[in-house]
């Protein structure tokens, strides 16, 4: 059995787990078989060592929310903090969208992952086209397929398209699936229901944006407001359309949705209450901080999240609100914007907890014995050590040369690092 031992001068192995001078030993097919301090070349003719020198080996960075279709809107869509005006924009681009540009942009959006450290994509395919088109992408993907119909009368016909859309996927290692009604404002209670119900049945995760505007309270308090008319615009507000009067998150677990412990992307606008149910249920937050500056929300309650024990996991969005896919831009950026979370709790946001949120916390976002060999590998400067390392590379230290998935190089920057391989 081939043996490759990924050495480098760092390895952080967990969020508060640092080791200097370290090897990750990965085995067929793809997990991590043993870290240890680096003690030079072991003999033996079926071991291969990548020395990565002056870097940091990682746990592979965790996209817990993104719509990679939407990459091709990069710079396409005029700024506003408008948030049924931006969704207005976005209706307009796609109208003349063929397959190929749906299936070119998801391509494009999962490559701008891989280079920038991203072994993992929660991705949201509202076209049913990301899950084949990502295929021959080396990254790993959980595809969700989207439902939107707020009129009951069409709950029967779209869960029916989510079926056959999962009935069609072939196994394929490196992709999970799911299901993901796309927002209380736009999906009725009955289609949630029968979403969640079919998560249930098929024993997959389920996403769902939710608590993201100011709007979407109001809409399911009173009925009223921008999405009355957005909604209206588009022919979609059924006739008869009764509030439910609740805040979305005691909505959600009214209609069972929460049953399933579910990804609930933005998050940005909770009450204790609503907290209290996310803790309770075991769900878990997708916070996606740059696109929440984008449209200029109030401060996220991530803070609290975390206090009470929620998983609170890290996403980028989609292009069409962001700048860029990259989970370390990402943390980055919440590093500078939140002086009130700590390095560690950002690392394992954008590792662990993304693993956590999608099911998959006992083979991803660790560096250990057992776990999936997913790594990411950041070349340092010079200067870059010390015991505050982490805080370093949130300052801007350091550069992803390299990802790594199920034991795989999967992209990497410059290819005299293949030159450094020696197989024994
Ligand atoms: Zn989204």
């Amino acid at each position: 059995m081939i043996r490759t031992i990924h050495r480098a001068q760092f390895v952080l192995a967990e969020a508060d787990f640092l080791l200097q001078d370290a090897a990750v030993h990965v085995c067929d097919p793809g997990r991590i078989s043993r870290i240890e301090p680096w003690h030079g070349k072991p003999s033996g003719q079926d071991v291969r060592v990548i020395d990565w020198g002056k870097a940091i080996i990682m746990p592979g960075l965790v996209n817990s929310h993104t719509h990679l279709e939407l990459t091709r809107l990069a710079g396409r869509i005029r700024q506003t903090t408008s948030f049924v005006d931006w969704l207005s924009q976005i209706v307009r681009e796609r109208r003349e969208w063929t397959p190929e540009h749906y299936a070119e942009s998801v391509r494009a959006g999962a490559a701008m992952a891989l280079r920038s450290g991203s072994t993992l994509v929660a991705d949201i395919s509202s076209s049913g086209l990301s899950r084949q088109a990502l295929v021959p992408e080396r990254i790993r993907k959980a595809v969700f397929e989207e439902a939107v119909a707020l009129a009951p009368e069409r709950a029967d016909e779209s869960v029916a398209d989510v079926e056959r859309r999962l009935q069609e996927a072939e196994p394929d290692p490196l992709t999970t699936l799911g299901v993901s009604p796309h927002a209380p404002y736009s999906v009725s209670p009955r289609l949630y229901r029968e979403l969640a119900a079919l998560a249930r049945r098929r024993g997959i995760q389920l996403t769902t944006h939710v608590a993201e505007t100011r709007e979407e309270l109001e809409f399911l308090e009173s009925g009223t407001g921008a999405f009355v008319h957005f909604l209206g615009s588009l022919g979609a507000m059924p006739a008869g359309w009764a509030p439910p009067k609740l805040d979305p998150i005691p909505y959600l677990e009214v209609l069972g949705v929460l049953q399933q412990s579910p990804i609930l992307v933005h998050c940005n606008y909770l009450d204790a209450h609503a907290m209290a149910v996310i803790q309770r249920t075991h769900s878990s937050v997708a916070f996606c901080p740059r696109s929440h500056a984008y449209f200029g929300h109030e401060n996220h309650p991530v803070r609290q999240c975390l206090d009470l024990g929620v998983n609170v996991a890290l996403g980028t969005d989609s292009l069409a609100s962001n700048t860029s896919l990259s989970m370390l831009d990402e943390m980055r950026f919440l590093s500078r914007a939140r002086k009130d979370l700590k390095c560690e709790e950002i690392f394992r946001m954008a590792t662990l907890n993304g693993a956590t949120a999608l099911n998959l916390g006992r083979v991803l976002g660790r560096v250990r014995r057992g776990y999936w060999a997913d790594l990411t590998v950041l070349r340092l400067p010079e200067e870059a050590g010390g015991r505050n390392l982490l805080a370093q590379i949130l300052e801007g230290a350091g550069e992803c040369i390299a990802t790594i998935v199920k034991g795989e190089i999967a992209w990497q920057r410059d290819e005299h690092f293949s030159s450094s391989v020696t197989a024994a």
